[in-house]
């Protein structure tokens, strides 16, 4: 028994020493490794700081990407068709020779399902573009920016190629140019069959820079007027 006491009194400071001993060791371990530590946050920290730095680089080249377009409020540069690659299809309207067919194709089968296309504007020459751009803007006091919303300036209209087309619909021709053009019997129709004839709409309702035309439509039924549309293309 006295044996055991002396035991329990020989082991209390024995644990007590431990315990100290413990507490100790874990200042011990934390000196030894702050080092590490403070490399370790110093690592994260430093990524951190790089990837916020990568993050602003990426929107600088994003933004040189878009100069890199030479776009102009949203618009992409068009060289204007060659006259002698132009051909009259109505009385005032001229397009590239290349999508003659394929329009007028396209106009006879609607005819066909009942569905009467009218073709509201063509080729535009940079000049016409210029007087549309700055007499309509002056004419609607808006600022440039408010104006190509709507309209292309001068030298940046898919009309310039001779590939594109303004398509009303002859039955309710107070829907020409306007949004509710969608609604018509032509735009539905379009929207089921212009595709098969390689014409595609410009303009979406999720293009960013330009309001959306339900009217405007561009033909890539050709390798030149898919050159000429690559860039945009590549974008959308
Ligand atoms: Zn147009």
């Amino acid at each position: 028994m006295e044996q055991n006491e002396d035991l329990n009194q020989f082991e209390i400071p024995q644990a007590k020493r431990i315990y100290v001993n413990k507490s100790n060791s874990i200042l011990k371990k934390l000196l030894i490794f702050s080092p590490f530590l403070f490399l370790l946050f110093s690592f994260f920290a430093l990524r951190l700081i790089r990837n916020i730095e990568i993050g602003s680089l990426g929107n600088i080249n994003f933004q040189t990407q878009i100069n890199r377009d030479h776009r102009i409020l949203g618009h992409l540069p068009y060289s204007e068709i060659p006259k002698e690659k132009l051909v009259l299809i109505e009385p005032s309207i001229r397009v590239h020779i290349d999508m003659r067919d394929s329009l007028l194709e396209m106009r006879d089968e609607a005819k066909k399902n009942g569905v009467y296309l009218v073709f509201l504007s063509g080729y535009r020459s940079i000049n016409l573009q210029n007087e549309i751009f700055y007499s309509l803007k002056s004419f609607r006091n808006q600022e440039a920016a408010e104006r190509a919303r709507v309209s292309a300036p001068p030298g940046y209209s898919e009309h310039s190629t001779g590939f594109a087309i303004d398509i009303g619909d002859a039955t309710k021709r107070e829907a020409d140019f306007e949004t509710e053009f969608e609604n018509t019997e032509a735009f539905k129709w379009l929207i089921k069959n212009a595709a098969k004839f390689h014409f595609k709409l410009s303009f979406t309702k999720d293009n960013k820079f330009i309001d959306y035309e339900p009217w405007h439509w561009r033909y890539e039924g050709s390798i030149e007027a898919l050159k000429v549309f690559e860039r945009s293309n590549r974008k959308s």
